[in-house]
């Protein structure tokens, strides 16, 4: 059973290929290591699916990007031996080790974008989620391993050759949701 993890979004579908949000879009210099769920600031997440906390921590901040605000990502690993990341929270309500089941709160959304910071020389794709008043949204990756801390990846992008280990199209498993 998998369920959609942000149940106020904008839309219950991922972003199709290529567009803004997609699973590995090309943002230039970067490409974007899942899928984002836009939604107002604050709202829900649920897990999509049951599984084990396995990881907790920092996802952005105006430590590394002056445009960022602090917001945590989420591992959770998945029966069938996959993980899912849940990340661009504003707060966290899980801790490492819980066993949470498919549709339970794991948190809400915060606003990962400081729209204030966000000048003429900021990437492409920031630019238009400010035009389009995406301030908070739920960056989801799945990986077939436990991701690592790959020094190529950083806020949900990934700035290397190729892709990280084990890295996966998250709409394997969100395009079977009940919403
Ligand atoms: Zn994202």
């Amino acid at each position: 059973m998998v369920r959609w993890p942000v149940p106020e979004s904008y839309s219950t579908k991922v972003p199709p290929p290529s567009s803004p949000g997609s699973f590995w879009e090309d943002r230039g210099d970067r490409h974007h290591c899942g899928v984002d769920i836009y939604a107002p600031c604050n709202s829900l997440v649920v897990a999509a699916e049951s599984g084990k906390v396995e990881y907790i921590g920092p996802f952005t901040s105006p430590e590394w990007i002056p445009y960022w605000n602090p917001t945590s990502s989420v591992i959770c690993s998945l029966r069938g031996g996959y993980f899912i990341r849940y990340a661009e929270l504003g707060e966290v309500w899980v801790e490492c080790g819980d066993q949470i089941s498919f549709g339970e709160p794991i948190g809400r959304l915060g606003p990962v974008l400081n729209f204030s910071l966000i000048e003429d020389e900021s990437p492409a794709y920031i630019r238009t989620l400010k035009d389009r008043g995406h301030q908070c949204m739920l960056h989801v990756e799945m990986y077939r391993t436990m991701p690592d801390n790959d020094p190529h990846y950083l806020g949900g992008n990934w700035f290397g050759a190729g892709k990280p280990q084990g890295l996966l199209d998250p709409s394997l498993l969100l395009d079977h949701c009940w919403e």
